[in-house]
């Protein structure tokens, strides 16, 4: 029996109090939505939701986070407000593996930029055109359960350039209705951690009701989950004592 993935969503949280129609789409808010379709995926526990509001620290204090195998996150107009300490925190928590999954305009976020090290910039349009993501790596556990492709039938454009290190693995591609095309599920390792970028979720639309992007949100988090044995260590220390003894140059 594969133990339980221990699951904490964090969400800005603004625009559902900011602006009526994202409150209308999301009246439980992003995070709220997200909690209710993983909740009912197997082997998935969720800790809690957090968000940019929540007292102390985001809602993510170390205690929160040790006991989380992975971190959902969703942000888009305070990325600037999020605490360097929480981000530092959160990035420690990555390399000790943690699995991040992070989502849409997470891509400018100061966690994912900072685990990325490139600007994360990419072209976008919200004209609520069509989406069709195809699969590019059959077999792999993200898109598990998945056909071809599947779409969202009105979705904020994302596309190419997107400024990004080449991912590790690369799990589906975005055709948009107007031409563009954007690589929509990336993997990457950082450390002992897994990192997942996943592009559908824009707050105008219902985009985390859909059955397809709630399954790949849950392989996501399966994937990702912390649990990989051995330490890992941050430190660089210097070894003076070689594991042989190194003869002496003459
Ligand atoms: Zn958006």
């Amino acid at each position: 029996m594969p133990k339980t993935v221990r699951v904490t969503i964090w969400n800005e949280g603004r625009h559902e109090k900011s602006h009526a129609e994202v409150a209308k789409v999301y009246p439980k808010g992003i995070h709220g939505a997200l909690a209710d379709g993983l909740s009912k995926q197997p082997g998935l526990k969720i800790v809690k939701t957090a968000t940019l509001d929540e007292d102390p620290e985001h809602g993510l204090p170390e205690a929160v986070l040790a006991r989380t195998d992975v971190l959902t996150w969703w942000g888009h107009m305070a990325h600037h407000e999020v605490s360097d300490v929480v981000v530092d925190r959160v990035h420690k928590h990555v390399l000790e593996g943690m699995g991040l999954i992070v989502l849409h305009s997470g891509h400018y976020s100061k966690i994912f930029r900072k685990l990325m090290g490139t600007g994360c910039g990419l072209k976008w349009r919200e004209a609520a055109e069509q989406e069709r993501l195809w699969v590019v790596r059959p077999g792999h556990p993200i898109v598990d359960g998945l056909g071809e492709y599947f779409e969202l039938p009105h979705t904020e454009m994302y596309g190419e350039y997107f400024d990004i290190p080449q991912p590790d693995e690369l799990v589906l591609i975005s055709w948009f209705e107007g031409g563009d095309v954007f690589r929509s599920g990336c993997c990457w390792e950082r450390g002992k951690g897994k990192v997942f970028y996943f592009r559908p979720g824009h707050e105008t639309f219902p985009i985390y009701y859909d059955a397809n992007v709630l399954k790949v949100i849950g392989n996501a988090c399966r994937w990702a989950a912390r649990g990989v044995g051995g330490a890992y260590s941050l430190e660089c220390p210097n070894v003076t004592v070689p594991l042989n003894p190194i003869p002496k140059c003459k």
